[in-house]
């Protein structure tokens, strides 16, 4: 095998090109440096430490958290024709004593390790007898508290560099704000390494938020419109809420699976398999799922619950679209959501500084939820960093926000949270604005008070978008006292005094969501990027024959062949083994492997 990184790109991964950074971080990890690397998902870290450790001598040891992350990592590689292995607790003892004979004899490439694993005394004595070409510590974040992947293990991993001085050490990771940057520098004791950090953008992913009236409707539509067939995970807050939504699904035509914290472990695990080994599955989970979901093809990330922060959005929105394809983050978001998570806040255990800091993430996450810019503006910019031009590829991008000016109504709702003595939620409050003289409001005494009635310009709906917003801004705050309640904040005065004006976004809030009549014979929509119909079918049925091969092998398709492949394959057409070993993505393993069975494909399609 040869040694230059470039050839290995081209020989092992069939790539031409390498992505950015990914050039200079394995001539960096080549030459024996130690480097921290930051990079959006998708961005291609795993090529930044498999290429040095196939290009120097002796065998790359990487530090996974994540059994089955490691498992597809690994079985990704042996399809390459890397001899690549993992140890970790799932394997019985025979297998590992196999592993650990073939890692002695030094026949492998790639050993995958879980940390337990790596810092018992016996096996980092059996690395000591070892030629190691590299450690590579994945999920870096881990080792950080700050992080929300925090695992204790990962703190001991120091010992690598005092017991292995003279091994470069790469630690990566996808999430890391400042304070967790510090922490994995600090911890794993980096600082004569390298960082390396790239953009967080994922441009491929397009991003829309709507409101939470109706929102299983618009899911619906959503997928219906742009992801029949498509492999997509929906997020929701409660267990019973995961598997109410995943039923309705089915019950909808959809192929959906369900997965949480609840479920006994073998369910749970059959349920991750299927996502990972068949197409076009619906997982709909709570947070507990996602992590080491290494699924290149995930379409479609949709929360229908507000997420925890805006981090925590980036990082499961972030599970969409891997393979650089075109892909979806959608989010439906509403009062209830607002008024649920403050509670939480408030009502916890936490230090008044700790609270402090999580009233400062729900703020930025609402500010993004009703931002009238562009939504990758602000998401970057809350990770510092930021995008010149607006993106093209959000809702607010493809269709600008009419803003309104709402100084009265503001000053209306702000008087009737105010008469009705800051007790009261939207409905009330609303309800009075309308002037429904509801039992209720008629026992408080409401329907004496000059606000009673005062909002009839506006619908419900209307108002409910601008209780959004004004919470947002932060002139109404949730909930102190976990009621759901409204009080005033304390930038109201001026907007009282008319000294102020307020702009808000004009939803839209008339337009009726029509769904398909026949919804048990859902219509397989163009792939993304293929743009006709000829090319659709050779993909669908490429995309068949993947299937095939992967059940035979039990591996997940997408081992085989990524989308992208496929996508190049269904376009290009080849006809000869030399046409074929120039699509992106087939090295010489593969071209070994499939290109006679994908060829006759194509030839008896064509
Ligand atoms: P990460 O671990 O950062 O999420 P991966 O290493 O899984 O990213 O890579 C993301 C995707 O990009 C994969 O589909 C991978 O095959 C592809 N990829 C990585 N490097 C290149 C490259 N140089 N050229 C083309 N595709 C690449
Ligand atoms: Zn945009």
């Amino acid at each position: 095998m040869t040694k230059i990184p470039k050839e290995i790109l081209k020989n092992v991964f069939g790539f031409d090109s390498f992505k950015t950074l990914q050039g200079e971080i394995i001539d960096h990890a080549v030459a024996g440096g130690d480097a921290l690397i930051l990079m959006p998902t998708g961005g291609g870290k795993s090529l930044c430490y498999q290429i040095p450790a196939l290009s120097r001598e002796g065998v790359g040891v990487v530090v996974s958290p994540l059994i089955a992350l490691m498992r597809d990592q690994v079985e990704a590689l042996n399809q390459l024709g890397v001899r690549a292995e993992v140890l970790n607790s799932s394997l019985t003892p025979i297998k590992i004593r196999e592993v650990e004979q073939k890692l002695l004899k030094g026949l492998l490439d790639l050993v995958y390790v879980s940390p337990e694993k790596l810092l018992t005394e016996g096996f980092l004595n059996q690395l000591s007898q070892c030629k190691l070409s590299l450690f590579a510590i994945d999920e870096a974040h881990c080792v950080s508290q700050w992080g929300h992947d925090f695992r204790p293990e990962y703190l001991k991993l120091s010992v690598l560099k005092n017991r292995f001085a003279n091994i470069p050490r790469l630690a990566l990771t996808a999430t890391a704000d400042g304070p967790t940057r510090k922490d994995i520098i600090e911890r794993l004791d980096l600082k004569e390494g390298r960082l390396f950090i790239s953009g967080f953008d994922r441009p491929n992913i397009k991003y829309t938020i709507v409101s939470k009236d109706n929102s299983k409707h618009k899911l619906l539509k959503f997928i219906e419109d742009n992801h029949v067939g498509d492999s997509g995970i929906v997020y929701c807050l409660s267990r019973a809420r995961v598997e109410a939504t995943s039923k309705w699904l089915m019950e909808e035509g959809f192929k959906s699976l369900h997965y949480h914290a609840g479920m006994d472990k073998t369910q749970r695990q059959t349920n991750q398999d299927k996502f990972l080994k068949e197409e076009g599955i619906i997982m709909v989970a709570t947070i507990a799922f996602g992590m080491g979901i290494d699924k290149p093809d995930v379409r479609f990330v949709a929360h229908l619950d507000l997420p925890k922060s805006l981090e925590s959005y980036y990082q499961e929105t972030g599970r969409a679209g891997r393979d650089g394809l075109k892909s979806a983050a959608w989010l439906a978001y509403g009062l209830e959501d607002v008024a649920k998570i403050s509670n939480f806040i408030e009502s916890s255990n936490a230090q008044e500084s700790q609270k402090r800091i999580e009233r400062q993430k729900l703020d930025a996450l609402l500010g993004y939820c009703e931002t009238t810019r562009c939504r990758r503006q602000v998401l970057l910019e809350y990770f510092d960093e930021k995008l010149p031009d607006p993106c093209g590829n959000c809702d607010t991008c493809l269709e600008p926000v009419n803003c309104f000016d709402a100084t009265v109504a503001t000053q209306k709702a702000l008087s009737c949270v105010y008469r009705t003595e800051e007790r009261f939620g939207a409905s009330y409050v609303i309800d009075v604005l309308l002037g429904n003289d509801t039992e209720r409001i008629t026992n408080f005494g409401h329907d004496k008070i000059s606000t009673f009635g005062v909002g009839k310009e506006y619908s419900r709906d209307q108002w409910r978008s601008i209780f959004r917003q004004l919470v947002a801004k932060r002139l109404l705050l949730v909930d102190i006292e976990g009621h759901g309640g409204y009080r005033l904040g304390e930038n109201c005065k001026p907007i009282f005094r008319g000294e102020e004006t307020v702009l808000l976004r004009e939803d839209s809030f008339s337009k009726k969501t029509g769904r398909s009549k026949d919804k048990k014979t859902k219509r397989q929509k163009t792939h993304a990027t293929l743009n006709n119909t000829e090319d659709e079918t050779l993909f669908q049925t490429l995309r068949a024959h993947r299937l095939e091969l992967a059940g035979e092998q039990k591996v997940p398709p997408f081992v085989i062949f990524h989308d992208s492949t496929l996508v190049e394959m269904a376009q290009t057409r080849p006809a000869t083994i030399t046409e074929f070993g120039q699509l992106s993505g087939v090295g010489k393993a593969k071209l070994e492997r499939y290109a006679d069975s994908f060829l006759t494909v194509i030839k008896n399609y064509s």
